[in-house]
């Protein structure tokens, strides 16, 4: 019988419990203890529920605190010194202060899980290191389960990957501690074998990666290790990509069963079936874990089919592609949801009844599915025929754009001159990312037009105020190019994506992005346009108040792309393409309203790289052609920036160029101008603004400081291509700081001015 299997489940509870416990538990009003049985609380339910949609192995020990990959260094006992550890169980407060920083404690690095918009804590190693068994955490957790009764797959996160999502503090290559983490291992399958744990499921996910022959090696190595010991059926999970080149070395290993991602793998389904011996189990990951989308269960039917003519059903398991940790919940908490756009998603308890379902249809026939099938198949047609979703107006117009509209109508250096004449800058000239402090009582006059209890011309008048303001003190404090300050923004996605038609918002869809942070990515369902402009009446509004240059602000085509979840039916190049058109429009219309100088943001540029190299060169031949179709319409002197942050340049920096913004200005200020080497060894032609600021910490910076960052810069790139600006947008600071620290910025550009 086919099993229906899942990898993961959300962790944060239908209405964020565990974000309220947390954050509880950060401001001391929820003791330890009373946090442990929150927890409880949430797994018992998952695990409940996930049987209830017919689920035969439901994962246990994939539920965290805070992130998988720091439960699994501290199960693993690879906690640096000084965080209060030296033995046995890891505390609550040494925990978190891995994960969030302590009195002078700084917290580990976070960073992307793979090419998710989840972020996991860096493990912190180094050569030599020990390892330990703390607790038994999927042991822990198997029990806790089974005292429900309820019988439960352990999860782990493989040593392989394990090892690899670290760094160490000698830059030893963290592969070198593998055989000191092994045995840890091998003692955590013999401890759940002897428990009578029927299957374990050991995640390596670095399987999507290109991988050097090296951790193919340690894959091999730890695989025959962990094999030689007792140890439950191992079922070996890789997913995000396809296996490719590694596909060999993970058939090789020594499991007992292999998770395929049939969403985005598709493409080594042949090869496995080739590759894996009879007597291997098949996990085929056929629901996408990564995206709302319904499955179209006739057509998975048809794979699954496929495989077990090839294989038959015995040795077969069906599974969403992934953890469901990158999906919503449960869709029948959307009651807002246009019920045209509804009936075509699934979020992870209704992908679970998909599992389910193919797992059964696969095994007694259509027949036994019918109802899911016709519903299934229902969906499908409708999405496809939807008027709303396939727009003849939108697809002419993006087939009518030609080449030449993605190129501005001279070289830089003819824009260059034509800029610096209209606009009469000094040199560094000094500007700010956008954004001004969201202030309690600007999201208070938010939620209260949202509630109904503030008239949206009332909501105007006081965004108007706020603008007046922040122009008049930019004005006082010598900034050279002016902002608004975005007080009318919620999100910088999601503002403009309710302006645009083809999204859809959802009340509940919250998906984990870091510890309690969520997020709940707008859905784009149908085709992208702009019914009318969207910042216009802000930036005109501004601009009108100051004879200084104020400066348009529009989120890029690839942010706005890279931050939702995206429609599956259309290539994700068209998709951003269309987007481009429509902020191609607004770009027009700012310019037209004499804005001099528009900012297309683009912070999830480098983000949309593919897993794998072979891929790359296509996402950014379309992504930079997305930005110049979006910037490409103005005139010569009217000057585009753009803004990157979070971003490492050394492997893009010529795509960062093919895209030719005027301007860039990036973050800076914590690698102390290391980024802009990058730069200046590509010989950057256009200008930069290095941030001198570092937004993210309340700390206000002396002149004399951002002076010398400033100085530094100089000597990377050529002075008179220089901004000066902070690394990012203001509004999750406060004016105090914002006030203090612009003032500084200001003075800083002055002392460097009168040098040169
Ligand atoms: N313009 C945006 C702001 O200032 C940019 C935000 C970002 O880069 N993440 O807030
Ligand atoms: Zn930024």
């Amino acid at each position: 019988m086919t099993i229906a299997s899942n990898l993961g489940f959300p962790r944060i509870g239908h209405r964020r419990e565990l974000k309220a416990a947390l954050e509880r538990h950060w401001a001391g009003e929820l003791d330890a203890p009373g946090l442990a049985a929150i927890g409880r609380d949430l797994r018992a339910r998952h695990w409940k529920l996930q049987g209830g949609h017919g689920i035969s192995h439901v994962p246990s020990g994939e539920f965290s605190f805070y992130d998988h990959v720091l439960d699994t260094a501290c199960m693993l006992g690879a906690i640096p010194p000084g965080y209060g550890w030296s033995d046995g169980p890891v505390s609550p407060a040494t925990y978190f202060a891995l994960a969030r920083g302590a009195q002078g404690l700084p917290a580990l690095e976070m960073t992307k899980w793979f090419d998710t918009n989840y972020h996991y804590l860096v493990p912190r190693l180094h050569g030599g290191q020990r390892f330990a068994l703390t607790e038994n955490r999927p042991l822990a957790q198997f029990r806790e389960a089974a005292s429900l009764p309820l019988r439960t797959r352990p999860v782990l996160l493989g040593p392989v990957s394990f090892l690899m999502l670290g760094k160490t503090t000698d830059g030893s290559d963290p592969l070198d501690l593998l055989d000191g983490v092994l045995p840890v291992y091998a003692r955590i399958l013999r401890e759940l074998a002897e428990a009578n744990v029927a299957w374990v499921q050991i995640d390596e996910p670095v399987l999507a990666l290109d991988l050097p022959q090296r951790a193919k090696a340690a894959l091999g190595h730890a695989y025959a290790v962990l094999h030689q010991g007792p140890a439950p059926e191992i079922l070996l999970a890789s997913y995000f990509g396809p296996l490719g080149d590694t596909l060999a070395t993970a058939a090789a290993l020594p499991v007992a069963a292999l998770h395929l991602d049939l969403v985005r793998g598709a493409t080594d389904l042949d090869a496995a079936l080739a590759a894996l011996p009879a007597e291997r189990w098949l996990s085929l990951g056929v629901v996408d874990g990564r995206n709302v989308w319904r499955n179209d269960l006739r057509a998975t039917l048809g794979l699954l089919r496929r495989v077990a003519d090839r294989r038959g059903t015995r040795r077969l398991m069906v599974a969403p592609s992934c953890s469901l940790l990158h999906v919503p919940l449960d869709l029948r908490q959307e009651t807002r949801l246009d019920p045209e756009v509804k009936g075509w998603l699934a979020f992870a308890e209704q992908k679970l009844d998909e599992v389910a379902a193919l797992a059964r249809g696969l095994d007694e026939g259509d027949a036994a599915i019918a109802a899911q099938l016709a519903a299934s198949d229902a969906a499908v047609r409708a999405r496809r025929a939807s008027t709303a979703a396939h727009r003849a107006e939108v697809r002419e117009r993006l087939a009518a754009a030609v080449p030449e509209m993605e190129t501005r109508a001279s070289p830089f250096p003819q824009r260059q001159a034509a800029q610096r004449h209209r606009l009469g800058l000094p040199p560094f000239p000094t500007t700010t990312i956008g954004s001004f402090p969201q202030t309690a009582e600007v999201r208070r006059a938010r939620a209260a037009l949202g509630r109904g209890e503030l008239t949206a011309d009332a909501y105007e008048r006081r965004v108007e105020g706020w603008i007046a303001e922040a122009v008049r003190w930019q004005e006082d404090t010598g900034l050279d190019v002016l902002v608004h300050g975005e007080f009318e923004r919620n999100d910088m996605v999601k503002y403009f994506a309710e302006q645009l038609d083809g999204y859809a918002f959802t009340q509940h869809g919250w998906v984990q992005s870091y510890g309690s942070r969520c997020v709940a990515p707008p859905i784009l369902w149908g085709d992208v346009s702009r019914p009318r402009p969207m910042t216009l009446r802000w930036s005109a509004y501004a601009q009108s108040l100051t004879r200084r240059p104020m400066k348009g602000m529009l989120t890029g085509p690839v942010t706005m792309l890279q931050w939702s979840f995206v429609r599956d039916d259309l290539p994700r190049e068209t998709v951003c393409r269309q987007i481009a058109l429509a902020l191609r429009d607004e770009v027009l219309d700012l310019e037209t309203a004499g804005i001099p100088v528009i900012q297309i943001d683009e912070p999830a540029f480098r983000e949309g790289l593919p897993l794998r190299r072979a891929e790359r060169a296509a996402y950014l031949r379309w992504a930079i052609a997305c930005f110049r179709l979006a910037a490409g319409g103005v005139r010569d002197e009217t000057q585009i920036h753009t803004h990157m942050c979070y971003s490492e340049f050394n492997d893009i920096i010529d795509a960062i160029a093919a895209m030719d913004a005027d301007v860039i200005s990036i973050e800076t200020t914590r690698s102390d101008m290391e980024l802009l080497r990058v730069f200046a060894d590509f010989a950057y032609p256009n200008e930069i603004g290095p941030g001198v600021w570092d937004i993210h910490s309340p700390r206000v910076p002396s002149p004399e400081e951002m002076a010398t960052l400033l100085q530094h810069a100089t000597a990377a790139i050529p002075p008179d291509r220089l901004w000066v600006n902070p690394d990012c947008g203001l509004k999750t600071r406060g004016w105090t700081e914002v006030r203090a620290a612009l003032a500084n910025l200001v003075a800083a550009a002055r002392t460097l001015r009168a040098a040169t």
